[in-house]
């Protein structure tokens, strides 16, 4: 059957010229089954809370990632999954130490401060600030050589509609100018500097996230005229350890040997429980396996859960499996990601805008749990989702809005369990668990993969042709 705006995809391997495929012809009782499972059954809730006390802030490489990987193992296993295997590898690391951040003049003394992921094992820098304003591109060209030897501040939000940088981007142009070191405003008020990754590797120059309001002061005094000097010490603990994605596996009944994966990470950043980013994530995958795994008989393909390892430090966990998997990259029929998830308000499909009409009855029936917002159809490079986008597998999942304090508490001390909105969490789990069953069920593969060629077709249309270049993640060939 043809739907409507979809059309005529590439040859697949036997050269056939081939539709994209309603994806729909899952049963209808099923999926309300599942939806309402989902949206009664509190289990991974409960499973989050644990997760949250029992291995809280579990950057990779440290004992609380550990434990989480036994936890993830243990859930996966109670849910009835099988095989459930720990897929060891081994990454660079990094840990944070002591850090102290001193506004020298005026002489205001040490402000709240969090280092960022890979700065060095040991710094001691005191320098200048120079006003980077949002710290876009251009502001770091306007500056130039007056960087050079001084802290590059940047303080302000992005004016609207304008993309803002990613802090390793900003970094770079930082060590590229020949700055000192970076310090990075918060973006979220209540005294919460912002924690994240900086480089991939040990850094040569310190870079700390400030709280807002000391970031919004500094910045006053700065545009006021006055000379603004800090000095910030850091020790960091770098080195290379051995950690493990979760995977678990729902054996499909007539297919076996072709794949849904749905995933998200496990890791968190040190300095909270990680609730949010991304025990919700992780929630969402658990608790759509649990209503999968609570079916009469398991869908045609076959279902992999997936909690991801390292993602905070580098989307390391996910490239792995991907690079592992590389062989039967053909048979992974879709990726759904969970990072972060919110409330949901739609659909994705990245880079597939053409095949949008694929999804329609999906969106119908997931209509009633908020899913009312037009299908995402840009190419998402963050999170778990990169190597798959990259490897041409279609991304079919489901995106959200964050809710209450969930929305503020991004790589803070406050991302912890009191911030999980429930509500929304199970209407997620409800989203994913029918889209999920709907793409491992359906008859015939709804999407086929992208060869090469069209992934960086994809690429092109949506303007970011140059994260082809030098990227650390495989294209089909
Ligand atoms: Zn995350």
């Amino acid at each position: 059957m043809l739907v409507p705006g979809t059309k005529a995809s590439a040859p697949n391997k036997k050269g056939i010229q081939t539709m994209a495929a309603p994806m729909l012809d899952a049963p209808r009782e099923t999926l309300a089954t599942l939806i309402g499972r989902s949206l009664t059954d509190r289990s991974e809730v409960d499973g989050l809370a644990e997760l949250c006390s029992k291995a809280g802030g579990r950057l990779a490489g440290t004992p609380a990632h550990a434990a989480a990987e036994a936890w993830g193992r243990q859930r996966m296993r109670g849910i009835g999954l099988a095989p459930v295997r720990l897929q060891r590898f081994e990454t660079p690391t990094w840990q944070r130490g002591a850090c102290r951040l001193t506004i020298v003049r005026p002489d205001q003394g040490e402000v709240t401060c969090a280092a960022h992921g890979f700065t060095p094992r040991s710094a001691k820098a005191e320098a200048d600030l120079i006003d980077l304003g949002p710290g876009l591109y251009r502001d770091f060209e306007r500056r130039g050589r007056k960087l050079r030897g001084k802290f590059a501040f940047i303080g302000e939000a992005p004016p609207p509609g304008e993309r803002a940088p990613h802090r390793s981007e900003q970094f770079r142009w930082a060590c590229e100018a020949g700055a000192a070191g970076m310090l990075l405003g918060s973006r979220v008020p209540g005294l919460l500097p912002q924690t994240g990754m900086c480089a991939e590797e040990e850094a040569s120059i310190p870079s700390v996230g400030l709280t807002l309001e000391d970031s919004a002061r500094l910045l006053r005094l700065l545009r006021s005229g006055q000379r603004v000097r800090a000095r910030v010490e850091m020790r960091n603990t770098v080195g290379v350890s051995r950690v493990a994605n979760v995977l678990g596996d729902l054996k499909g009944r007539e297919r076996p040997e072709e794949v849904v994966v749905i995933g998200g990470h496990l890791d968190a950043w040190d300095v909270a429980e990680g609730a949010v980013d991304n025990g919700t994530g992780c929630a969402v995958v658990l608790g759509v396996a649990r209503a999968l795994a609570s079916l009469p008989e398991p869908p045609r393909r076959t279902v992999r859960f997936a909690l991801w390892a390292a993602e905070e430090i580098g989307i390391v966990g996910s490239r792995r499996y991907v690079e592992k998997a590389w062989r039967s990259m053909d048979s992974h029929v879709a990726y759904l990601n969970f990072d972060m998830p919110g409330d949901p308000d739609r659909l994705l499909l990245c880079g597939r805008k053409a095949e949008v009409g694929a999804l329609a009855e999906m969106q119908a029936i997931l209509a009633g749990l908020g899913v009312t917002e037009p299908t995402s159809t840009g190419i998402c490079l963050a999170t778990d989702l990169k190597p798959f986008v990259f490897a041409g597998v279609p991304i079919v999942s489901a995106l959200g809005t964050l809710r209450g304090g969930a929305g503020s508490c991004y790589h803070t001390a406050a991302d912890t369990f009191d911030k999980v909105d429930v509500p929304s969490l199970l209407r997620m789990t409800a989203c994913a668990a029918a889209l999920t069953y709907a793409l491992a069920e359906c008859e015939e593969a709804p999407f086929l993969r992208h060869t090469g060629e069209q992934v960086r077709a994809a690429f092109a249309e949506e303007g970011i042709a140059g994260a082809l270049e030098g990227a650390d993640c495989r294209l089909p060939d």
